[in-house]
Order: C-alpha cells, then structure tokens, then sequence
C-alpha cells in the first residue's frame, strides 16, 4: 500500500528510529511472565539427547497513542492508524449507540460531532463538481442522515482563534526580542503542521522547538470547542460521552489527534476521537454508492450559538455567509494574516492584503515578503513548503544567517490543499497539476473574512470558555512540544 503520509514523514533516508517495514522500536513495557511459565523447557528424545526450546516470544502491542510517528516505520504507522481512526470505528460507534438505546442504557450512548476542514471540502467540491455551498449542505446531510451527527461543524471557525492567537504570539515575541529578551526566539515557525512537528521534535528537539509557535491548530483548537465549550455548555455531559470526528486533508492529522496533549487523562477522551481524509470520505461514497450531489441538504452547524434564542441565532445566519474563507493560501493563511495584523500593532501601517507581493526564492514553495515602510525594511516572513526547503530553513536558524521574522512551514509541497489524503485523479492515482488547481479555484471561490471581525469569535473570548481569561486561554488556544530522544 502506498503511503498517505506527508513527504517528511515518509522520508526513510535520515539517521532514524528504524527502517521501513521494521518493526516498532518504540520501548514498550511487557508484564514479566511468571518464571515457572517462561524457564528454558527441555525436551528429552529417545535416544536421551536434550534439546533446548526457547520461550515462546511475547508480543509486545503498541496504540496509536504510543505512536512516536518516527518516519521509518511508515507501513506498521499506517496499519495502526488506518486500524483505530476509521470509517469502520466510526459505525462501529454507531453500531453500539443503537444497541444502548434498545437496551435503555442511553448514559452510554456517545453522540457523534463531525468536523469538516475547508481543503477537504474543497476537495470533495472539486470532486464531485459541486460548489462549496452546495457541497457543505450535502456533507451535513450526509453525516447527519447516514451517520446520526448531531452537529456538523466548519473547521475555518476554529482557524480564526488560531489565526488571531498566531498575530498575538507574534507581536508579543517580536516586541521582547527587540528588547533584548533570549527567550523570544525569532523567527517564528507555525504549527499547525503535525507533519512538520513530528520532524522538528525528533529530528531537531531541543534546538527548534523555542522556535516553533504554540498556537493549537485548527483541527485541535475544534476538539477544545467541541469537548469543552460545547460539553460544558450545551450539552452539560462529559467529554467522554462525544464521538468527535474530524475531516482532513492528510493522514498526519491522525497523529495529532493522538498526541498526550490532546488526551483528557480524568475522562479518558480525546479532543478528536477520529480523523477521517478526503480520501477516506471518498472510499466510503464509493463503497457505499452514494452520489453526493443528491444526498439531501443539511445544516452547517455553529457551535457559539446553540445555547441562544432560536430567533437571534436565525437572524445572526442569514447574515452569515455558509461558508468563507480567509486571505492567503489554502493552508491557512497564517503568513498573511499575521503580517496585515502585525504592520498595524506594531509600526501602525495599514497594509492590505492585495499589497501582499511574493518574491519566488529557490523554487515555487519557498518565497518571501518583507514590510517596508519608507525604504527600510521592517517584518521579512517567508513561506516553507515541503522536506528540502524546510531543511534549508532549520539549517539557516542553526547558522544564525536566518533573515526571517516569521515563517509559514508546511510539509506537503504546495501545501495542504495537495495533502496527502486528498482525493486523486481517477485515471492516474495521483493528484494532477489540473486537478490541484480545480481543488484551489474551488477553495477561493468563497468570500474572505477578517478574524478579528467575526461577532462570534468575540462572543466566545467573552464566554465562559475564554473569557478573557490567561490560563483558559492557555489551556484551550495553546499547547506545547516535547524532543523526543532517540534511542
Ligand atoms: S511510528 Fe509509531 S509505530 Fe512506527 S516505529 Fe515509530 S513509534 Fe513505532
Ligand atoms: S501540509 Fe497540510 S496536508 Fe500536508 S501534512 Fe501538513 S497539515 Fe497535513
């Protein structure tokens, strides 16, 4: 099977864990057997000639959660993620829901929350020959009629927490550095890449990690909003009592989803209990012979507003468009929208995104853009796509001849619009220049807004879930990144 992983963690060339194909190497505590069981057994023949038998060898099991997603071992990864984080999980929960209501035990039912990411929409879109709008209405009925979703939600929301907390980071670390502080670690590299994180925290540890932004990613920052906010204040259930479901472009979001991090110890549950790619949507059409230009339409589901009066949260709708975008490329848009919010925080300069002019440097996925107010150059961000161009970077920060301030790094090349479990081209198994390009038009063709701007964001920095609030702030916007050391 070929993988789905991105570049960078299939990458086997480098010194690492373990080879492709090899077994897992991570150190997995094994129970001692009892040694009246495991004791070198002697077998005697006729002839009265001994012969040694070693013990049976003991099978060491490793979950997802283990995963050090070392990039060797992509094949023994993949068995285990395709295995714990599928459609198959996902009905076999749907499967138990009905059993539990037919024996009356509704405290065990989970209820299902699916998240959609806006490049898997996209793809799907591009796929189906659907306009966005349109195929958002058909992914919500789909989920909710075949899949009993109570809510189905748009990842762009939770980009905007971390777009803006990304701006927020940024001021504050470039206001320290340019006092002196050695703690304020410029450039600053993004996040929200699990691809590009598992490398920097195995390959460059200690080393890189000040560097890297600890902004949560959109998919994680959904998880806290669904497993807190909306548990919380919703439903008022524990988190454990939510199957929550997320839709991505790549297979490296499995791995997130599976850090500690992202794992509530008290209620033992996950922020994202199962990450689903485009491909894997796709797979389960296909199986299922679903067209999904005529499923029925659903509802887009805004999690902010549930708890208010059904007539605000009607009129609020009409004025909110179903689905938007926001400005620069289709991983996100942390590089434009952290400089426009930056020029003004920090030198007052009204910079629009249109002025945002690249500089291709060595090929398409490495480019720069500086701010320059009156001749002298103030901000230099950079864009880093794919495993050459971030080795280039990281080599760059070691040297101390990086001229950055902020850098916008993922691991697939041309970003996440072309991640590894988007849907390829029919004939050729593989995602053509034209059908990567069908998939961007699709993702702009919606109206940009501005973060900053969204009443509903500011509602919830108001709510009980952030309130303005550091440490709710921290727990639920940020995380944090740990070396992992080599054996
Ligand atoms: S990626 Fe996970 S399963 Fe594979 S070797 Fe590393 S720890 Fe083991
Ligand atoms: S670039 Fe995007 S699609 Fe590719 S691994 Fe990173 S997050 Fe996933």
């Amino acid at each position: 099977m070929s993988s789905k992983f991105s570049g960078i963690i299939q990458i086997n060339d480098l010194d690492d864990f373990i080879g492709p194909g090899q077994e897992c190497v991570k150190p997995v505590k094994l129970e001692k057997r009892p040694t009246k069981k495991t004791g070198v057994i002697e077998l005697a023949d006729e002839s009265g000639s001994v012969e040694k038998q070693k013990p049976p060898v003991q099978k060491a099991k490793i979950s997802l959660d283990d995963c050090l997603a070392c990039s060797g071992c992509v094949t023994s990864a993949e068995t285990v993620l395709i295995n714990q984080q599928s459609a198959d999980e996902l009905i076999k929960v749907i499967e138990n829901n009905k059993k539990f209501i037919q024996d009356d035990k509704f405290c065990h039912v989970k209820k299902i929350v699916v998240s959609i990411s806006p490049q898997s929409r996209a793809s799907l879109a591009a796929r189906y020959n659907l306009d966005l709008n349109t195929c958002t209405k058909k992914l919500c009925g789909f989920f909710k009629n075949c899949f009993s979703a109570e809510f189905v939600f748009d990842t762009t929301f939770s980009r905007e927490f971390s777009l803006i907390e990304s701006e927020r980071e940024f001021v504050e670390r470039f206001r320290k550095n340019e006092q002196g502080s050695s703690d304020a670690k410029l450039p600053i590299l993004t996040s929200s890449c699990p691809g590009w994180i598992c490398y920097a925290e195995k390959t460059h540890g200690s080393f890189i990690l000040p560097f890297i932004s600890a902004v949560k990613s959109p998919q994680q920052i959904m998880g806290s909003l669904v497993k807190d906010y909306l548990c919380k204040n919703v439903f008022d259930i524990t988190p454990d009592k939510i199957y929550h479901v997320t839709i991505m472009p790549c297979f490296d979001k499995k791995l997130e989803s599976s850090r500690k991090d992202f794992f509530n110890e008290f209620h033992q549950s996950k922020d994202v209990d199962c990450v689903l790619s485009t491909i894997e949507i796709e797979n389960l059409f296909q199986k299922e012979n679903i067209d999904l230009g005529s499923m029925q339409d659903g509802i887009l589901d805004l999690p902010f507003t549930l708890n208010k009066d059904q007539t605000s949260v009607k009129q609020e709708l009409e004025k909110q468009e179903l689905v938007y975008n926001h400005q620069g490329g289709g991983s996100g848009g942390y590089l434009e929208h952290v400089l426009v919010t930056s020029a003004k925080s920090l030198f007052d300069f009204d910079l629009k995104p249109e002025q945002i002019v690249y500089k291709q440097l060595r090929n398409s996925d490495f480019k720069e853009v500086n701010l320059e107010i009156n001749g002298e150059v103030k901000l230099r961000f950079a864009i880093a796509y794919g495993f050459r161009n971030i080795q280039n970077i990281v080599q760059k920060i070691k040297k101390k001849n990086c001229p950055y301030h902020y850098i916008e790094i993922m691991a697939c090349p041309s970003g996440c619009l072309n991640g590894g479990g988007q849907i390829r081209d029919e004939q050729t198994n593989s995602l053509s220049k034209d059908l990567l390009q069908k998939v961007e038009i699709t993702y702009n063709s919606v109206k940009d807004q501005i973060p900053d701007e969204n009443r509903f964001v500011k509602n919830l920095y108001d709510s009980v879930w952030l309130g303005n609030d550091e440490e709710k702030l921290k727990k639920n916007l940020y995380t944090s990144y740990h070396e992992i050391e080599k054996n």
